[in-house]
């Protein structure tokens, strides 16, 4: 079996154009990442398929964008500006920082590496508070009634438009409210890739629900989402449910569930799903002076409870890759393969002519591309030998090629040859857009073990 490190996916992410490190060209800014075409092209699949579970396929759903800056007393209602915090511990002699809460994944400065506190030079501070919410200023005055920050969640934005989004969208609980946009977070110590960025893009949903019928819809939801994994071919074996112990729960929270991947890290949270309870309505109602609240036509009112699954799309972007990167040996010949979900896959299909100086099937792979192109990405590859065009392919999880070759001058069909199995079938070039059309929508699950 392949042994996937995460060095692997990040030099497969650099060589192949998914992500760079930011900055570059400046010595870069550590842990800020850049995606290039394949990663934005896979970025995009995954918020769609998320979207499209979450919007489309139902009815109890609306769409929100908030701003990324809101007013800051949503972040005093929100407990953010007390407690949005990690404990934060500092050493004296290397001068590194640490999440107190984290020192047994952190690496100490002096060589070889060891766990904070393991050398005898080793001088750590009482831990204490550090606020993970990003300053900033609004308008040209720099003083405190400026002050703002960037938020750290996408969740508060929903929360302060419920008022809005149950008049305007006529909705009664149960109903939930979907968005998705980049969060930004002091991390103490960003790493692992893009498992913990300062800049990363949230998708949050919160779901509103009578008090009574919490418990059930936080159930619901930790196997929704569970399920959405496997049905874009997410290994079970790699997946595991881990309910919140009292202690690492937020105050206001009654349950808390993370769904959790087993990346090359170690099991850790892809994404959470948590019972919130009325606390953040409550908390806006105190704050902001407005009911947020729902009630009836005989009158009834009350404050719906509220569960949220929260995940990045960084983190589905890693635990794919993860989930998909295999190496092989195919006649003699090492390739690397993305063993992606076709939906997830940044490109759909490649058309290849077999022989790139031969004008009639470079015609012939021109016209394809320009009848697949409307509906679906898809990619031209005229450069080198076809083995190595194939490998390329696979490289970046396109799980199809059609290929050009003599037999198309003569008879119009195609080989159509499958990343994973590696089957080559033919069939008629009039054909190829239903083909991959009932390609698309047929359910995949990793070949891996
Ligand atoms: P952690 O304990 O790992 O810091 P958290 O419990 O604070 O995470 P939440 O506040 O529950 O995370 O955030 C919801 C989701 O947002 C997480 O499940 C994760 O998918 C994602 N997320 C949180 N922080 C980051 C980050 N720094 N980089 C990438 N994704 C993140």
């Amino acid at each position: 079996m392949t042994d996937v490190t995460m060095d692997k996916i990040v030099s497969l992410c650099r060589r192949r154009g998914f992500v760079f490190p930011s900055s570059e060209i400046y010595g870069g800014l550590g842990s800020t990442y850049d995606y290039g075409h394949y990663g934005v092209l896979m970025k995009n699949n995954i918020r769609a398929l998320w979207l499209q579970s979450m919007i489309q396929e139902r009815d109890d759903m609306v769409a929100l964008d908030s701003a990324v800056i809101l007013n800051p007393a949503v972040w005093e209602a929100s407990g953010h500006v007390a407690g949005f915090s990690d404990p934060l511990v500092d050493c004296r002699t290397c001068k590194l920082r640490f999440r107190a809460d984290k020192l047994d994944d952190a690496q100490c400065g002096k060589k070889p590496s060891k766990k904070p506190g393991e050398y005898s030079e080793c001088d750590l501070t009482e831990a204490r508070q550090f606020n993970l919410m990003f300053q900033t200023q609004v308008g040209a005055m720099e003083d405190a009634s400026s002050t703002a920050y960037l938020r750290p969640e996408t969740a508060q934005g929903i929360f302060i438009n419920f008022k809005n989004v149950m008049q305007l969208a006529r909705r009664k609980p149960p109903f939930g409210i979907a968005q998705t946009g980049k969060s930004f977070r002091n991390e103490i110590t960003p790493g692992n890739f893009l498992f913990r960025v300062r800049e990363f893009e949230q998708m949050e949903m919160e779901y509103f629900v009578p008090p009574g019928e919490a418990e059930r819809w936080y159930e619901y939801w930790i196997e929704q989402r569970l399920q959405w994994y496997l049905d874009l071919g997410v290994r079970r074996s790699q997946l595991r449910v881990r309910e919140h112990g009292a202690e690492e729960r937020s105050h206001y929270s009654s349950a808390t569930s993370d769904i959790e991947y087993l990346y090359p890290i170690g099991w850790q949270e892809l994404e959470g799903v948590a019972n919130r309870g009325d606390f953040d309505l409550t908390q806006h109602t105190k704050h902001s002076g407005t009911k947020l609240e729902w009630v009836g036509q005989e009158g009834e009112r009350y404050t719906p409870h509220v569960i949220e699954p929260a995940v990045s799309i960084e983190r589905i972007f890693v635990a794919m890759l993860v989930d998909g990167y295999d190496e092989e040996v195919v006649a003699d010949r090492d390739r690397t393969v993305l063993r992606l979900h076709p939906e997830v896959a940044p490109i759909k299909a490649a058309i290849l002519p077999l022989i790139p100086r031969n004008d009639d099937m470079v015609a012939k792979s021109r016209d394809l591309l320009q009848r697949l192109r409307r509906r679906w990405m898809v990619e031209y590859d005229d450069g080198g030998q076809i083995g190595r065009r194939y490998r390329r392919q696979d490289e970046i999880g396109t799980p199809w090629a059609f290929t050009i070759d003599d037999q198309t001058l003569e008879d119009d069909t195609v080989t159509v040859r499958d990343r994973d199995s590696l089957a080559q079938e033919r069939l008629s070039l009039a054909d190829v857009p239903a083909w991959l059309d009932e390609a698309l929508q047929r359910p995949w699950h990793s070949p891996k073990p």
